[in-house]
């Protein structure tokens, strides 16, 4: 890429591709793009990709992320909805000597690891509710380490720092345990509201996170039903939250945990502890 990335010998400016294939941002869509191919750019470098390593991005829109993920020399599946990006996103792979796949349709219903292939790398600025639900099944399930190599996402700002935020923090809940317990998670980037089109209410950041060594013997579907108890409750005790969870009690007495904590002051290893001793 060249110095000025919209100078006149480099790619045709964003707010030109989307004038010309009528890419009006859509609400419903959860449609805020990022036309500043500088600033997509420094988020294309977040994963750390290398020529040949593979990308599944999902929510490419007029394919400005898309662009930059490709001039690291990787190849890209990406998966959008709308299905007027798909012709713009289609001149982007002519360009791209067979580097870019597209799927048109929904990311929650695609099989993921058919399409991109064990090892990718995923990338996505999505919207809010698509994207939680995706992080949360990308870091769930029975399976780890995972299909994946990394995740690097955009989120709401509040919503990313409740992603790494620590016991006692105001943002410590579910999501950090969910996101915490074996991955590493990180904001990679601050992104304020003025860098998309249009820009959205609030502040935005990169979260960037990558599978960590899983703790051993613990269920997944526990720490998730102990999680979901404590912070149900987050402002009672622990013996009172956790009092309908056969065992809990007894596990918060053999790892000295004093029942009468709270759900925010307990830390990730602590749940951790008490899920493998409820796997049990
Ligand atoms: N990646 C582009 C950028 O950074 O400018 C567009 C980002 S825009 C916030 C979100 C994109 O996700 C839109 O193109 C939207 O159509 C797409 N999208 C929304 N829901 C989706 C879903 N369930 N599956 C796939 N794409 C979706």
């Amino acid at each position: 890429m060249s110095g000025d990335p919209d100078a006149p010998d480099g790619p045709e400016p964003l707010r030109s591709v989307i004038a010309r294939h009528g890419l009006s941002a859509s609400k419903a869509l959860g449609q805020n793009f990022i036309l500043d191919r500088q600033l997509l750019a420094r988020i294309a470098t977040i994963p750390g990709l290398a020529p040949g390593d593979r990308v599944y991005e999902v929510g490419p829109g007029p394919g400005g992320l898309t662009r930059a993920l490709l001039d690291t020399g990787a190849s890209v599946v990406a998966v959008e909805r709308d299905r007027r990006c798909i012709p713009a996103l289609a001149e982007l792979g002519a360009e791209s000597a067979n580097r870019l796949s597209l799927i048109e349709g929904d990311a929650l219903e695609v099989d993921e690891e058919r399409e991109a292939g064990t090892g990718a790398h995923i990338v996505a600025n999505l919207p809010y509710n698509v994207g939680t639900a995706l992080l949360l099944r990308w870091l769930g399930g029975e399976r780890w380490p995972p299909w994946w190599s990394s995740l690097t996402l955009m989120f709401q700002k509040e919503v990313a720092e409740r992603i790494v935020a620590r016991a006692g923090d105001d943002a410590y809940g579910r999501l950090a345990v969910a996101a915490q317990w074996r991955s590493t998670p990180r904001i990679a980037m601050p992104v304020h509201r003025s860098a998309f089109v249009p820009p959205p209410k609030v502040a935005s950041a990169v979260v960037h996170l990558v599978p960590a060594a899983e703790p051993e013997g613990v269920d997944p579907a526990v720490l998730e039903r102990l999680t979901a108890a404590a912070f149900g409750q987050r402002r009672k005790m622990l013996r009172q939250s956790l009092k309908a969870m056969p065992g809990a009690l007894d596990a918060l007495a053999t790892l000295g945990i004093d029942p009468a904590r709270r759900a925010e002051t307990v830390s990730v290893d602590e749940y951790v502890a008490l899920a493998r001793r409820l796997s049990a």
